[in-house]
C-alpha cells in the first residue's frame, strides 16, 4: 500500500472508531486469518450477577454471607456479583483477615470459625477439598453458561454459587461478520469449559480454549502462531496485555485497563466487538484486497 493510501485508512479507520498506532499495525492487520477473544468484559458485558446458591451445609444464605464477606476484598467482577448478591438479601458481612487473591483460580481470607475459600475447582484441588457429589450440579449451572464458584470452611465444601454474565448483543453480529471475512473465530478464557462452551455457542465462535490461567495466556497465542496463523487478540484485562503484545496484532478495547490499551497495537475507541470486522475490512482496503 502507498503512504497516501495507509494515512487515508487511518484516518478512516479513526472516524469509526479503531486506532491504529502504526502503519505497521495497520498492515498486519490486513493479513489476519484468526481472532481470539477473551470472554468475560469482551464477549460479554462483564457485568456479571448471581444467580444461583446452593447449600450443602447449612443454609444458602450463609454459604452466600460467607463468600461475600471474603470477596467484599476483591475487585475482581465476580466478587462483585457475590458481594452485591449478599447486600440484596440484607446480609450482614462479617470481618475478614489475611485475605488473599490467587490469581486464576479464587480468594481467601479467614473469618471466625476457619479459612474460607471461593473460587473455582483448581482451588479446591489445591487446598485437598473433596468435592463430594457436586459434579452434576456443577455442570447443570455451567451448561447454562453460568460461572461456577465453590465455598469451602475449613476443609470442608459447603456450598456453590453461579454467577451469569450477558453475553453482548453485538458479538455474535461482530463473529458472524469475521466468519463472511474468512477469518476463525477463537474464545480464550479462565473459566471452565462447559461454561466456555455455553457463551460460545451463543455467540457463534468457532473454537474453545478453556481453563486458562492468567500467565498462560500468552503461550496459548504462541500455540496458535506457531500453527502458522495470523492472530489477533482482543481483550480488556491486566491478565491480556502479555497475550496482547504477543499476538500479530493485540487489540484492546477502549474501556479497558490502562495496560491493555498501552499495550495493543489497534484501540477499539468503543466498547464493542463489532469494531474488529470493521478494522480488517478497512486494513485490507488499505492494502488493495478488494472485500
Ligand atoms: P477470566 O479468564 O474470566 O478473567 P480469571 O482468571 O480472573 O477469569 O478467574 C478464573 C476463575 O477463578 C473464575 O472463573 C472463578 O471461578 C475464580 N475466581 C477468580 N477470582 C475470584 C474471586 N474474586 N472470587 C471468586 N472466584 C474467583
Ligand atoms: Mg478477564
Amino acid at each position: 500500500a502507498t503512504p497516501t493510501a495507509i494515512t487515508v485508512g487511518m484516518g478512516r479507520a479513526a472516524r469509526e472508531g479503531v486506532l491504529f498506532k502504526t502503519a505497521t499495525h495497520l498492515e498486519n492487520t490486513a493479513t489476519l486469518n484468526t481472532v481470539v477473544f477473551d470472554k468475560t468484559g469482551t464477549l460479554t458485558e462483564g457485568k456479571p450477577s448471581l444467580t444461583r446458591v446452593v447449600a450443602l451445609k447449612g443454609s444458602e444464605d450463609e454459604v452466600l454471607r460467607l463468600a461475600a464477606s471474603v470477596d467484599q476484598h476483591s475487585d475482581h467482577p465476580l466478587a462483585r456479583a457475590i458481594v452485591e448478591g449478599a447486600q440484596a438479601k440484607n446480609l450482614p458481612l462479617l470481618e475478614a483477615s489475611g485475605f488473599q487473591n490467587i490469581s486464576g483460580f479464587g480468594v481467601e481470607a479467614r473469618l471466625e470459625g476457619g479459612t474460607v475459600r471461593v473460587g473455582n475447582v483448581d482451588l479446591m484441588l489445591r487446598a485437598s477439598i473433596p468435592l463430594q457429589n457436586t459434579a452434576r450440579m456443577a455442570e447443570e449451572a455451567s451448561l447454562q453458561g453460568e460461572t461456577v464458584m465453590y465455598v469451602a470452611r475449613g476443609q470442608h465444601l459447603i456450598g456453590l454459587l453461579g454467577v451469569s454474565d450477558q453475553v453482548r448483543p453485538e458479538a455474535r453480529r461482530a463473529v458472524q461478520e469475521l466468519h463472511r471475512l474468512g477469518i476463525k473465530t477463537v474464545m480464550l478464557t479462565g473459566d471452565s469449559e462447559h461454561t466456555a462452551r455455553a457463551v460460545a455457542r451463543q455467540v457463534g465462535i468457532d473454537q474453545v480454549i478453556a481453563g486458562v490461567k492468567p500467565d498462560q495466556k500468552r503461550g496459548r497465542i504462541q500455540d496458535l502462531l506457531h500453527k502458522d496463523r495470523k492472530v489477533a487478540m482482543v481483550g480488556d484485562g491486566i491478565n491480556d496485555a502479555p497475550a496482547l503484545a504477543t499476538a500479530t496484532v493485540g487489540i484492546a478495547i477502549g474501556t479497558g485497563t490502562d495496560v491493555a490499551i498501552e499495550t495493543a497495537g489497534v484501540v477499539l475507541l468503543q466498547d464493542n466487538p463489532a469494531a474488529v470486522p470493521v478494522a480488517i475490512r478497512l486494513a485490507r482496503a488499505v492494502k488493495g484486497k478488494i472485500v
